[in-house]
């Protein structure tokens, strides 16, 4: 557990929040209708009289969606409830021409579940999830094209979203960044979402309050809408508790409130007072008939489930002699989990993750390359690590090849064949540098026997030196000590 507290001269604060994160379905087409839901497409390109909200439109439900939402579920340990049902959020947007939201309410197609997350001290904490629901986006209001018009594109409009609401389970701005993090891996390694939140295809909303550290009982909270980074989520947290306990700590009081946060002062402002539920008048939509799973349909759906984050940094632990720290890193996402894998076959594990995180991901960094870019391909990664355990090349040759693998892409042994850097094992050509360096230095050799141990690395640095670094040093060393007795 992470530990979070607001100390002030007058006492001791606890932070809980929970989060809701509206996370866009991939799917090829809309929720409730046919229209394609590619991205980039000029606005109103996109758009089916359902989505329009013309009278006497009827939805049908898109089985991909449902499809993605089981997948999510079962990504998430939840139950898959096998009935759910529809129902007509009622609210007026500009860009909701319906004038209603078709969404489930009473009866969500994904109950309780539960995320692991992973803490910067090492810990795990179990974050519980209370439901998940399937809905329709809207469209998207422009207010930046004419100082006194507004515009609307509808190609949003209709676009399935899961609604994740958590338990209030978080204590601290670094778990709830902890699980957006879990969770956009979870989404990205099943394909139902591809968590871009720069791009509104997660949005977060966060429930926050606080209380005395040691009470049990809740405060009224405060909801801040559509935050769009992780950082900013954190940021919106840890503002808004710190505003909550100086007005508490006033004498004053908090109504329920909608806030939103503002990145260019790291704070929230306020919106409005909360809406609750009773408001928005749902009922049973009366246009989609109640959604029946079967058994053997869920089945089916959990045997396509990938090996997920939590599952393959347990692999790799145990069975490549990972640290957990390592396989945190190497699994957050699939593509570097799959490139590690494919590097580590037949070779050390442990030293090619070492590198992969090392000197590989400085070099990707250094080249603003992304993995799938990369000159140096996850075989001649395996490939270098592996010259470096047959002896062939010591660490330090391996970082000047592994250098050049970067510049030309080529394969380490043919770096190796070509340079000539190939380690001398040789004893008697090391010998025979060995000797070289002694004879030229004698005041040092006397030095040192008369009790300079300080010298030792002095001498083998000189015959690794002299042999360009292509001495083994472990050879160079076990002879050294011999010589100097
Ligand atoms: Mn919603």
């Amino acid at each position: 557990m992470a530990e979070y507290v607001i100390e002030t001269p007058k006492g001791k604060w606890e932070v809980v929040c929970g989060l809701e994160i509206h996370c866009q379905i991939i799917s090829k087409s809309k929720i409730y209708s046919g229209a394609s839901t590619e991205f980039g497409a000029d606005p109103n390109e996109h758009v089916s009289f359902v989505d329009a909200g013309m009278p006497g439109m009827l939805p049908t439900l898109n089985e991909e969606c449902v499809h993605q939402a089981v997948k999510t579920g079962i990504g998430l340990r939840a139950k898959i409830n096998k009935y759910s049902n529809f129902a007509r959020k009622n609210y007026f947007y500009a860009d909701l021409p319906q004038g209603y939201q078709i969404t489930q309410f009473a009866y969500p197609i994904v109950g309780e579940g539960e995320v692991l997350i992973d803490l910067a001290d090492g810990s795990e904490k179990s974050i519980g999830i209370e439901r998940m629901h399937i809905e329709q986006d809207a469209g998207k209001s422009i207010h930046d094209i004419d100082p006194k018009k507004s515009f609307i594109d509808l190609n949003r409009a209709g676009v399935g979203l899961m609604e994740i609401v958590t338990k209030p389970d978080f204590r601290a701005p670094e778990e709830a960044g902890a699980f957006l993090k879990k969770l956009r891996s979870i989404l990205r390694y099943l394909g139902t979402c591809n968590g871009n939140m720069d791009e509104g295809s997660m949005r977060c909303d966060a429930s926050i309050s606080v209380r005395p550290l040691g009470s049990s009982k809740l405060r009224a909270r405060a909801e801040v809408k559509n935050v769009n980074s992780v950082k900013f989520v954190m940021q919106a947290i840890e503002s808004e508790a710190k505003r909550q306990v100086a007005l508490y700590e006033a004498g004053e009081t908090m109504p329920q409130q909608t806030r939103h946060f503002d990145p260019s002062t790291g704070g929230t402002k306020f919106l409005r007072l909360k809406e609750f539920s009773d408001d928005y008048r749902y009922f049973p939509e009366p246009d989609l008939a109640p959604l029946m799973l079967s058994d053997e349909y869920i089945q089916s759906v959990k045997d396509e489930i990938p090996e997920l984050p939590d599952e393959k940094k347990e692999r790799f632990v145990k069975e490549m002699g990972l640290t957990p720290y390592d396989a945190i890193v190497i699994c957050e996402n699939k593509e570097t989990a799959a490139f590690f894998e494919k590097a580590a076959a037949g070779h050390d594990a442990k030293k090619v993750a070492n590198w992969l995180m090392g000197d590989f991901f400085a070099m990707l960094n250094e080249k603003k390359l992304e993995l799938k870019d990369s000159p140096v391909s996850a075989e001649n990664l395996g490939r270098l690590v592996e010259l470096v355990s047959q002896n062939v090349i010591n660490g330090k040759t391996a970082k000047d090849v592994f250098a050049i693998m970067a510049e030309t892409g080529e394969n380490p042994e043919k770096i190796v064949e070509e340079k000539g850097l190939k380690q001398v094992t040789d004893t008697s050509a090391i010998e025979a540098v060995i000797d070289e360096v002694l004879a030229s230095a004698p005041e040092n050799v006397a030095a040192y026997k008369g009790g300079k141990q300080g010298l030792f690395g002095w001498f083998v640095g000189q015959v690794m030196k002299a042999s360009k670094g292509k001495a083994n040093p472990v050879i160079v060393n076990q002879m050294l000590k011999d010589k100097l007795g």
